[in-house]
């Protein structure tokens, strides 16, 4: 079965992929961060005292590499202030009270079939899509590549490899026709015939509903290719350039971009947005995200963006057992957060509940070289050598072990028997050189 070189398998504790989503109580409060995107904040176009509704253009995009922000509910802006972000900082937000009428706008319905593609482009820019499986990059940008960068494939990422998290695999479950023809109009938007469908073979539910699906729509339009690929369950199959690998055997070179290879890779809900986006008229401005781990009611839930977190804890009915961490994202990349006072934003993908056992903090002890760290590194990088030479402050050596090639996945430090902290380690390389300190 397809594949990438490297990764690990931690336990998948998906016991949410069989919960249907449930759609939670408005928030009585949305807070609306400027910065929740790739790129440079929003502008705010409403002012204290103004009167929304749910799906109004609240923020401008500014510049290419930006996105606009919605409303997620009705009522009134009561502050534009600086508030705490779930990756760590504070940004500034936009603040507004519910009216708990969820009134919208109307929303303007397009056929697509009468529209050019920039024409599309440009819906998919105004209604602030950015893709929804983390990296929060705005969707019009990878819509628009350069001239001179041929795209011959598009890939859904189905994978969703961090344990715990399933709310793509539930929107592809249960929105299986939208999620096909978000896909279909990324395919049209960069005129390609070769579309894919990336889905872990843990996922056989997700599988059956995609072929079906794609079977009733290849009778329909013969002019769209859609192949599933069913891949290993492996982590961290989603991550774009294993993913690219995997699917289309293409190497994404070091410092390159997918379309550098011909490829755009899309995530599930992303897909999704774009169907909404173009079909209804519908903005941004709510998500799937998944609650697991301990808490009394773990499931998927379809939630406004600026729904604080505490509020999504309350609506699963409070915290089980002896809770010690509370984790934005999922365990291997995500986020420990150190308040429940901070907002669901558009690249949120769940909240994961750790007790006092499973986050046992180790102390590191000394490098055994065993070489594990290497063997699981899916970029192929020498984690051991990076860390050691951070902890040496052998800086000017760091640059030949290319850090910055580092994702980030973790698969180095599960790895590792002396608990070495190795992504930490990685990150400082990373920083130093980035920074231009070294
Ligand atoms: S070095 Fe980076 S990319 Fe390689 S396994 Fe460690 S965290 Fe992942
Ligand atoms: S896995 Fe840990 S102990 Fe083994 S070589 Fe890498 S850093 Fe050293």
């Amino acid at each position: 079965m397809n594949s990438f070189a490297g990764g690990v398998h931690p336990s998948q504790s998906k016991s949410t992929s069989q919960i249907e989503t449930e759609e939670i109580p408005l928030p009585k409060k949305a807070v609306v961060p400027l910065s929740q995107h790739t790129g440079s904040p929003s502008k705010p176009i409403v002012k204290i005292g103004d009167l929304v509704k749910t799906g109004q253009l609240i923020a401008e995009a500014t510049g290419f590499i930006s996105a606009n922000l919605h409303s997620p509910v009705s009522g009134k802006v009561s502050a534009i202030e600086s508030r705490l972000h779930p990756c760590g900082y504070n940004f500034d937000s936009i603040i507004i009270d519910s009216d708990d009428k969820d009134e919208t706008v109307e929303f303007k319905k397009n056929d697509p079939e009468k529209l050019f593609s920039d024409e599309i482009v440009e819906i998919i820019k105004n209604a602030g899509i950015v893709g929804l499986g983390g990296a929060a990059f705005p969707t019009h940008v990878k819509l628009s590549p350069p001239k001179e960068k041929k795209i011959d494939s598009v890939i859904l990422n189905g994978c969703e490899c961090e344990p715990y998290l399933t709310c793509d695999h539930r929107v592809a479950i249960e929105e299986t026709e939208k999620v096909v023809v978000g896909l279909k109009l990324i395919m049209k938007i960069l005129n390609v015939e070769k579309g894919y469908i990336a889905i872990e073979d843990n996922k056989e539910d997700a599988i059956e509903k995609f072929n079906n699906v794609i079977a009733s729509e290849m009778k329909q339009s013969q002019a769209n290719k859609i192949k599933i690929v069913k891949l290993k369950t492996k982590y961290p199959q989603g991550a774009e350039k294993q993913l690219i690998k995997a699917v289309i055997k293409k190497e994404v070179p070091s410092g390159k971009l997918p379309m550098d290879v011909g490829c755009v890779v899309q995530n599930i809900q992303t897909a999704k947005a774009i169907y909404e986006a173009v079909y209804e008229g519908k903005p941004l401005y709510e998500r799937v995200i998944t609650v697991a781990g301990s808490v009394k009611r773990p499931g998927n839930l379809k939630v406004r963006i600026g729904t604080s977190l505490s509020e999504i804890i309350d609506y699963c009915g409070g915290f089980a057992g002896d809770v010690k961490k509370v984790v934005a994202g999922g365990p291997m990349m995500g986020i420990t957060q150190f308040t429940l006072d901070v907002p669901v934003v558009k690249g949120f993908s769940g909240l994961v509940i750790l007790t006092e056992k499973e986050s046992e903090f180790y102390e590191p002890s000394n490098c055994i070289r065993c070489g594990k760290c290497v063997d699981v590194c899916p970029m192929g990088l020498v984690p051991t050598m990076i860390s050691r030479l951070i902890e040496k402050e052998k800086y000017e050596e760091l640059k030949n072990y290319n850090p910055l090639d580092c994702m980030e996945c973790g698969c180095c430090a599960y790895e590792c028997p002396a608990k070495i902290h190795l992504v930490q380690n990685i990150k400082l390389a990373k920083f130093l050189i980035q920074n231009k300190k070294i």
